[in-house]
């Protein structure tokens, strides 16, 4: 190598090096931030100052002879990192005062399984440590810097273990076959970085911070459903989660709350500053929940109903794509091929368990469904322990299953009394026990 080349090269290694050690001191501050908020009882976000900030950038970048977009895009990518981070640190810094959520069924300490998983995790892999990829810099930048013990060292990086996913050798063993798979679009190679799904408030699925979706089954009532959100809001959790129109095996079951539902989990959704996620069945409902609800989803029942995958690829809604009880991987990945065929990328898949054998847990979850979808598909996968296990004393051990798994994140129930839920109260976590959950993720 020429000289020329090599100091070239070691400048641009130089710049690397303080624009990583830049984003590390920056995030410091977002930290100070955080806890002064929290302080003050300010959320984690302020949209007007994003968009303020992101302006500023867009010209900052002109001037300086950069694509304002391509600069802006960068940092919308590091706002959605720090405002997840803020959120988190908002839900933890109630926990870590003793400020216990202000639930109304007063002070719990995790108990029964939970405080099993809290003791579990001592000593052992967090959810960051297990995801590889761009985190791995962040943290080797941040080592010099003040923020160094803060920063989770990434294992897989240090160690070459678990090996990574998508290395070139095993993409191409992934695309062998893909001419024969039913799916194109949605194949890893059409995007070997990943997708990220953006939701809104710098909220996107596919990042490196593992989302957490939480809420009843379905929405009964406004108390119930605001309770709810509070919990999860004061957890740090990511998404409200529940469902209006249900898809019940029999026609004498709660049907769900329709179009009352939707709008007390939008107001739920905004007095808590939450997204809201929600399932629609109808084609012909799909503008209506789309208009409510900030990600749209189809239910495992409905995997291959083509009429409403097609409706919803006429959005550009996010949409979270269930897998069918009885679907083979490459069957859920042809139908989230749909909704992308039909003109809306914004897709990500939950894996809710199947159907096998074994009838000890209400489907089984196939937790082998994450590694092999993320090495056949770029779109991100979240893991829906619930419906799968059946039962809310197994789902904190499937949770640490899931995000130990790569998962990008994790859905749970949860409902202020759940052996009075008017559906899947047996799988549904008390409030109380969310904060204990979201903790997994930091
Ligand atoms: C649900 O999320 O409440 C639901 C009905 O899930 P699934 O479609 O996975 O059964
Ligand atoms: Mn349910």
């Amino acid at each position: 190598m020429s000289t020329a080349l090599k100091h070239a090269r070691e400048r641009i290694d130089d710049i690397d090096r303080q624009f990583v050690r830049l984003l590390a001191r920056r995030q410091q501050i977002v930290d100070e931030v955080a806890e002064t908020k929290a302080e003050t009882g300010r959320p984690a976000r302020d949209a007007s100052r994003e968009d303020q900030l992101l302006d500023r950038i867009r010209s900052l970048a002109d001037e300086a002879g950069l694509a304002p977009d391509l600069v802006a895009r960068l940092y919308e990518h590091i706002l959605a990192h720090f405002v997840q981070r803020q959120r988190r640190r908002l839900g933890r810094s109630d926990a870590s005062t003793g400020k216990e959520p202000a639930s109304r069924d007063g002070d719990r300490a995790a108990s029964g399984p939970l405080r099993l998983v809290e003791e579990g995790m001592n000593g052992s892999r967090t959810a960051n440590e297990t995801h590889n990829g761009p985190s791995a810099s962040v943290s080797e930048g941040a080592a010099a810097s003040p923020v160094e013990t803060e920063t989770t060292t990434d294992a897989a990086a240090e160690t070459g273990w678990p090996p990574r996913l998508q290395t070139s050798a095993e993409q191409e063993a992934a695309d062998v076959d893909v001419e024969s798979k039913p799916y194109r679009m949605a194949a890893r190679s059409q995007n070997p970085d990943g997708t990220v799904v953006s939701i809104r408030d710098g909220l996107a699925v596919g990042g490196d911070d593992p989302v957490l979706i939480a809420g009843p089954c379905s929405v009964e009532s406004r108390e119930q459903i605001l309770r709810s959100a509070e919990a999860v809001a004061r957890a740090g959790g990511d998404l409200l989660r529940g469902g209006c129109f249900k898809p019940r095996t029999s026609p004498h079951s709660f049907q769900g709350m329709g179009r009352e539902g939707l709008d007390l989990l939008a107001e739920a959704g905004r007095t808590f500053d939450l997204p809201v996620i929600t399932e629609v069945m109808e084609p012909d409902d799909v503008p209506l929940v789309a208009d409510k609800s900030d990600v749209l989803q189809i239910g495992a029942r409905n995997m291959q109903n083509f009429p409403l995958l097609k409706a919803l690829g006429e959005t550009d809604a996010p949409v979270m794509l269930k897998r069918g009880m009885m679907a083979e991987i490459d069957e859920w990945l042809a139908a989230a091929e749909y909704v992308l065929a039909h003109g809306n990328p914004n897709v990500f898949l939950c894996e809710r368990g199947i159907r096998t054998f074994e009838t000890a847990t209400r489907n089984t979850l196939d937790i082998s469904a994450v590694p092999v979808v993320q090495e056949r598909t770029h779109l991100p996968v979240v893991v829906d322990p619930a419906h799968a296990c059946g039962t809310r004393r197994w789902v904190p051990a499937l949770v640490r299953a899931a995000l130990a798994a790569g998962a990008h994140g994790v859905m749970v129930e949860a409902h202020p009394n759940p052996d009075e839920a008017l559906s899947d109260g047996p799988q549904s976590l008390p409030l109380d026990d969310i904060a204990p959950l979201a903790r997994l993720f930091r």
